[in-house]
């Protein structure tokens, strides 16, 4: 008999392929494993090949043997191929039932940014602070009196119908229609002269729709000292827009406008800053409202015990909003107040 070929040799071998097919993970190990053990040139190969040049008694005691076990190592591989390949769909299956839409999936480009309001803001604060403005903030629930009386807008003044306003569960409270009760707290708080600009939120009751939404950014502004004339608050609203849009030559025109706490009172315009004839920012009129403004009414300066006939001052309003808008082209106010990264993530 040949020494080479014996039961231990072959139950060796057996174990051993058996080992191998257990450990293959996936069908790309387990071709390794056919190659390796029942290939052409496989383990089993060279063991056949050992049998034929072994003696008769060999042969006949180990050829059968062989047979079954090649017979047997097919089969086992076949299972196991199987087996793998039904895991393989399996994995593929749970990985599409089990999908979690909602997982954070960590990436490079979701960076945080800022909000155009606060690129805005940013600017507008840097344009005044560079003209000698003070910044202020002012609270955004109001007495019923700062945000009217103190405005020159007494109880019953057909102009509070121009401000549909949020009422709190709380005697005389509200919610500011516009950022102008800063320059209330300013003017009781202060003694003048004084140069305040003063953007923030602001609310109104009323619908909604691309150009109005019922919270809004306003800037007030306002400069009270002896001798201010219209003539200061054209060259400040000149300066400040051209600063603003990156201009030097932007047209800018007072039209006369209504608004009690000032007198005489304003409208400032811009020359479209878009187009030379008509587009649609401008609603080819070709000039765009950016604010409400005038000399503070002498009741506002009285109301908060500053003598009207020793100081003058000017007051302004711009729509933030407005501004944004403008500058960013952005088409629908209601945009700026929602969480949409797609709209967000453009301004960086
Ligand atoms: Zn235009």
């Amino acid at each position: 008999m040949n020494s080479s070929i014996t039961q231990a040799v072959i139950d060796s071998f057996k174990t051993e392929f058996e080992t191998a097919l257990t450990q293959a993970q996936s069908l790309d190990e387990l071709e390794l494993v056919r190659i390796n053990f029942i290939g052409r040139k496989g383990k089993l190969g060279s063991v056949m090949g050992q049998l034929k040049v072994a003696d008769l008694e060999t042969k006949k005691t180990f050829g059968p043997i062989l047979n079954t076990l090649k017979q047997s190592m097919q089969q086992a591989f076949n299972d196991r191929k199987d087996n793998l390949a039904q895991l393989a769909r399996d994995s593929q299956d749970n990985q599409e039932r089990f999908f979690d839409v909602t997982a954070y999936k960590p990436s490079a480009h979701h960076r945080g940014g800022l909000h155009p309001y606060t690129h805005v803001t940013n600017q507008i604060q840097n344009i005044f602070l560079s003209m000698g403005y003070q910044i202020l903030d002012g609270p955004e629930v109001e007495d019923e009196s700062i945000n009217f009386e103190g405005l020159n807008i007494p109880k019953d003044h057909p102009a509070r119908d121009m401000h549909d306003t949020f009422w709190l569960n709380l005697p005389g409270k509200l919610l500011r229609t516009h950022t102008s009760n800063i320059q209330v707290h300013t003017l009781k708080n202060r003694k003048p002269p004084f140069a305040v600009v003063a953007p923030g939120r602001c609310y109104r009751h009323e619908a909604t729709d691309a150009s109005h939404d019922y919270v809004f950014m306003q800037t007030e502004g306002f400069v009270v000292d002896k001798n201010i004339s219209m003539a200061h608050l054209l060259e400040t609203a000149r300066k400040f827009l051209n600063a603003l849009f990156g201009r030097k030559d932007l047209t800018v025109r007072l039209r006369p406008g209504y608004f009690p706490f000032v007198e005489p009172g304003v409208e400032i315009d811009i020359r479209c800053p878009f187009c030379t004839k008509g587009c649609s920012v401008c609603k080819k009129t070709c000039w765009i409202e950016t604010a409400g403004a005038g000399l503070i009414h002498p009741n506002v300066l009285r109301y908060a015990g500053i003598d009207p006939d020793e100081y003058s001052g000017f007051a302004f309003g711009f729509g933030l909003s407005r501004l944004a808008i403008l500058k960013y082209h952005i088409d629908d106010i209601r945009l700026l107040h929602t969480g949409k990264m797609e709209f967000l993530s453009q301004f960086g």
